[in-house]
């Protein structure tokens, strides 16, 4: 079962999800589905580790709690140094997979990341516009990864002393900026609103300075570009 915290309020538990075949595993058909407890809130997980010796691998051909997975390698492995199971591992991605499907079944997430992204594009264009910085800056992207672009002036070489001051100044509002702007479900309308307005006071900041004094403003050294030419 997904925790409680995602399900919505009074919401029944989620009818049992199948588990689909993965690389590395596979799923019988006849064991190919998550099914709950009696009573309980515990699922049983029906996988074979698909990578194992012929031998382990009969040992392996069970249905298992993800709690005990199977026990290799068994006595004869033919696997030099025995096969190994890194199964409860890889069952708790798959748990959290399902649940995560889960909540996208029974909850209006697409709609509330469009929604949230949309808020969020509009806000941030009415902030360059507010800051006259139309020529520097640029928001675009699908509205759940918006991606807000900042030209930077002509001195700057390799460096990127335009968007560390605008990561500078998110950053002392409680905002995270590296460009990329990913919507989740746990976003609210007032984490829309905080990034809105620390854009807002991050640009104006920006457009006191530009196009020369950038530099003036940056309280640590500026980030660069990944990729740098050093040699020609
Ligand atoms: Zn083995």
């Amino acid at each position: 079962m997904p925790p409680a915290a995602l399900l919505p309020a009074g919401a029944a538990p989620p009818a049992p999800a199948t588990l689909a075949a993965s690389e590395g595993f596979e799923a019988p058909p006849e064991a190919s589905r998550t099914s709950a407890e009696p009573g309980g809130a515990a699922r049983r997980y029906h996988i074979i580790v698909g990578d194992t010796c012929p031998v382990c691998r009969g040992a392996a051909r069970i249905s298992f709690p993800r709690e005990r997975p199977p026990q290799i390698p068994v006595a004869g492995c033919r696997e030099p140094g025995g096969c190994r199971c890194s199964l409860p591992i890889f069952a708790e991605e798959l748990a959290a997979a399902l649940a995560t499907l889960d909540v996208l079944e029974s909850e209006t997430v697409h709609k509330h990341l469009w929604h949230l992204g949309t808020r969020l594009q509009e806000g941030v264009r009415a902030a360059i516009r507010h800051a006259g910085l139309g020529d520097w800056i640029v928001c675009g992207g699908a509205a759940p990864w918006t991606i807000v672009n900042v030209r930077e002036p002509a001195f700057a070489g390799t460096a990127l002393p335009a968007k560390t001051l605008i990561q500078q100044e998110m950053l002392k509002r409680g905002v995270l900026y590296n460009g990329s702007n990913f919507v989740c479900s746990a976003h609210t309308e007032d984490d829309i609103d905080e990034a809105i307005a620390a854009y807002g006071q991050a640009f104006a900041r920006l457009a006191q300075a530009l196009p020369d004094d950038v530099d003036a403003l940056l309280e640590a050294a500026p980030v660069s570009q990944i990729f740098r030419m050093i040699a020609r």
